[in-house]
């Protein structure tokens, strides 16, 4: 669904996950206006309209996305709701799995050159047989 905020311009982008069925508030990304929106099964019941509401309150839900008119994405801290996150502990580092129960090395951190002592990648690198 789309909120495109007539004080504005700026189309905020209610993902249809977390709005499917939703009753509470969102708040324009460009002019920080809320909203009462009601959306029952991805319709909106009821038009948007401009309610008052500070950014504690808990039937608070940003959208997901915002843009401008001349489609400029509105991003920040309070503006837009952060991506879902599949696992919410998991920001991209590597998992601190270094070796198996073999004590071969498995995936999980960037090989240090002691790592590759005797291994296969070394051989290939000084062209000497491993020891
Ligand atoms: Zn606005």
């Amino acid at each position: 669904m789309l909120l495109k905020c007539p004080k504005c311009g700026v189309k905020n982008y209610l993902d249809p996950y977390p709005f499917w069925n939703f009753k509470g508030k969102t708040k324009c990304a460009g002019c920080d206006t809320f909203y009462a929106v009601e959306i029952a099964t991805g319709s909106p019941m009821r038009a948007p309209r401009p309610i008052n509401g500070t950014p504690k309150d808990p039937d608070l839900l940003l959208p997901g996305f915002a843009d401008t008119p001349d489609n400029k994405p509105v991003m920040g801290e309070g503006k837009t709701r952060p991506a879902p996150r599949a696992r919410a502990d998991v920001y991209g580092k590597p998992k601190p799995i270094v070796r198996n129960s073999r004590g071969r090395l498995v995936a999980g951190r960037p090989l240090t050159p002691a790592d590759l002592v005797g291994s296969r990648a070394r051989y290939v690198v000084e062209g000497k047989e491993p020891k």
